[in-house]
């Protein structure tokens, strides 16, 4: 099925080239019908949520709270309470390095993340570290790209406080075995938060399931607008989480005495939210419930197996990532030419990929390399596109020489 007719930007030409998007580890495309959602809403419904009586804001506020449902209900928390609209991944994990690690950990205490992260599931927790003397331990990985977990059960000990780990690597590829992680965490009473940033656009996340006590992803990486993100909190946590703004809305009463706070997740919503950024991710979680997300992870697994065979039959070319279990990210080099030349030639064949560090330069001094060039795709990418990659590619390293 032609799933590319249902995003417009698909059928634009780039350098006089049809355009194809292997970029969708950065941000993913937006079907016309997310597009439409946000339209419908600045054309007939805008207005502010939570605080009038008229008609405009109760629509309003009923498309906010729905989306919230759908959300509850795609990633199976057990209450829509459980799901704070964030900007997003960066933005989901700063709140709980704010909000909850800062009020929970000790100097002296451990948070655990892993090699592969992104840059925005290390420097919040540095930050942290750094204000209040706690100490980040990095479990280290293999060169496939997978976590070693007998080094990783072997770093906890009673310090540990908190587990903070991606779900699946925008770099490698690499799916964490997290319901192992959780139930490793558990044994010794320590929290887990999931960096669900690559995971959520590509296979069913259910938070029951892991069990883990938070979780963050980004909008736009699942065909919704930028600058919307969820955290989910598990109930249990709330209560030892303090505010992380003051202002409209995630107050119950104020006074210049004393201020009563809202109950979450409104108390972690402080201020006019991000109103179409949300009507727009219920839509797109509408569009991906549509299609079906099992559908959507077998669609990308027989992208991931074809494009792999047919990059490793290129001489010179080495992939970074060769997890057992992975999602359908490429990164590789080829040998003798810089990522960014790679990446620069192919734009003019009209195919778009991401080259450089990809905001993860700990795992680029582990391979002890600057970068990769990588491609990474969604349900709406076609076989035919990567044949026409493979062509390109291989047209870019013969001028490149
Ligand atoms: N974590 C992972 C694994 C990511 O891939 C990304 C973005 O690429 C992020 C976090 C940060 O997401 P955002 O920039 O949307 O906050």
């Amino acid at each position: 099925m032609d799933f590319q007719k249902d995003f417009p930007i698909l059928k634009s030409n780039v350098n006089g080239k049809p355009l194809i998007y292997f970029d969708n580890a950065a941000t993913s495309q937006k079907p016309k019908y997310v597009i439409n959602s946000i339209n419908n809403y600045y054309q007939n419904y805008n207005s502010n949520v939570h605080r009038g009586v008229h008609e405009l804001s109760q629509k309003a506020t009923n498309v906010y709270e729905g989306s919230r449902v759908k959300i509850q209900n795609f990633i199976g928390a057990k209450s829509s309470k459980e799901i704070i609209f964030t900007k997003g991944t960066t933005d989901g994990i700063n709140i709980i390095a704010s909000s909850w690690a800062e009020t929970q950990l000790n100097q002296g205490d451990e948070i655990i993340i892993t090699t592969m992260e992104h840059h925005s599931n290390i420097v919040p927790w540095q930050i942290l570290c750094e204000k209040i003397g706690a100490k980040l331990i990095i479990s280290p990985i293999n060169k496939k790209g997978e976590m070693i977990m007998s080094e990783f059960k072997s770093l906890i000990s009673n310090k540990t406080k908190l587990i903070s780990i991606s779900h699946v690597s925008n770099t490698l590829g690499t799916i964490n075995p997290v319901k192992d992680i959780v139930e490793i965490a558990k044994e010794n009473n320590c929290k887990v938060l999931i960096d669900a940033a690559q995971s959520i656009p590509h296979f069913k996340v259910d938070v029951s399931k892991i069990d883990c006590d938070f979780l963050v992803f980004s909008g736009h990486k699942i065909f919704a607008p930028t600058g919307i993100g969820v955290l989910y909190v598990k109930n249990d946590r709330f209560q030892e989480m303090k505010p992380y703004q003051g202002g409209g809305d995630m107050i119950k009463d104020v006074s210049f005495e004393k201020t009563t706070y809202n109950d979450p997740p409104h108390k972690f919503e402080a201020g006019t939210p991000n109103i179409s950024g949300v009507v727009g991710l219920g839509s797109a979680i509408d569009y991906v419930n549509k299609i079906g997300i099992d559908k959507i992870s077998n669609l990308e697994n027989d992208l991931l197996h074809y494009a792999t065979e047919k990059i490793e039959s290129i001489n010179k070319i080495k992939i970074f990532g060769n997890a057992e279990n992975k999602a359908s990210v490429i990164s590789f080099n080829i040998n003798g030419f810089h990522p960014f030349d790679i990446g620069t030639l192919l734009d003019q064949f009209g195919i778009a990929i991401r080259t450089g560090h990809h905001c993860t330069q700990p795992l680029m001094n582990f391979y002890n390399i600057p970068g990769t060039a990588r491609i990474s795709f969604a349900f709406y990418n076609q076989k035919k596109e990567i044949d026409y990659f493979i062509d390109s590619l291989k047209k870019a390293i013969l001028m490149l020489g």
